[in-house]
């Protein structure tokens, strides 16, 4: 069996989607994975309470000491803590089988960062919103609570000068299905490489 780091590197192309809170990410990626199934989303875990409306295969919800656990057995490709919760992506499954599907991981800045060390050919496809007021209008259209909302806001405004600066590509999230074409057409462009 060979190691790990060498079957994701050698057969894999890893896609990095990251954007700050309400962007859109998670629209976007779900798009593209119905759009082009030789695309696998990764299932994050995470110790945040399930949103009202929120699907319940969003994430795994765990405790954080189911958490801890795992990050204790090394079960985790990244993590992070993000606004007082921990995220993270486990360790994929299937590593050597040849027709593993490609594999979109839906992350933020820190988790991005912790990917491309690990994996320089990760392409990071930073989402940026419109304008700030297009941002906040989608978090309060999704739900988010008046302290959630300025959280993420202020939050955006630190990581968002760093994701412009390492992205691989950088993509305005203006209208959907233009930024899902956009997005569909990266990948392409990454598998001729
Ligand atoms: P993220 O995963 O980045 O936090 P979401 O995917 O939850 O963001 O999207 C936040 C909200 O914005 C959702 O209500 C979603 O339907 C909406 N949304 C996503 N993309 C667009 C877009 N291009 N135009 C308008 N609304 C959008
Ligand atoms: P939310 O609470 O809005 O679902 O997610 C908060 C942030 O955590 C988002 O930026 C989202 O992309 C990010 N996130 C989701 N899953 C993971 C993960 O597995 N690892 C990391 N590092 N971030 C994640």
């Amino acid at each position: 069996m060979r190691p790990f780091s060498t079957s994701l590197a050698d057969e894999r192309l890893i896609i990095v989607v990251s954007g700050p809170g309400g962007v859109g990410k998670g629209t976007i990626v779900d798009a593209l994975v119905r759009r082009d199934p030789r695309l696998w989303l990764s299932r994050s875990w995470t110790t945040r309470e399930r949103r009202v409306g929120e699907r319940e295969d969003a994430y795994v919800f765990v405790s954080p000491e189911r958490f801890e656990s795992r990050i204790g057995q090394g079960g985790f490709l990244e993590w992070t803590e993000f606004l007082g919760n921990y995220y993270g992506t486990p360790r994929p499954e299937r590593l050597d089988d040849p027709d593993a599907p490609d594999i979109v991981l839906e992350i933020e800045l820190d988790g991005a960062q912790q990917v491309k060390q690990q994996y320089p050919q990760a392409v990071l496809i930073f989402v940026v919103p419109p304008s700030r007021e297009e941002q906040e209008r989608r978090l309060r259209g999704r739900g988010d609570p008046d302290d959630k909302v300025h959280a993420r806001l202020r939050k955006a405004e630190k990581e968002e000068p760093v994701g412009r600066e390492i992205a691989d590509y950088l993509v305005v999230n203006d209208d959907l299905d233009h930024t899902v074409d956009e997005m569909l057409g990266i990948v392409d462009r990454e598998r001729s490489r």
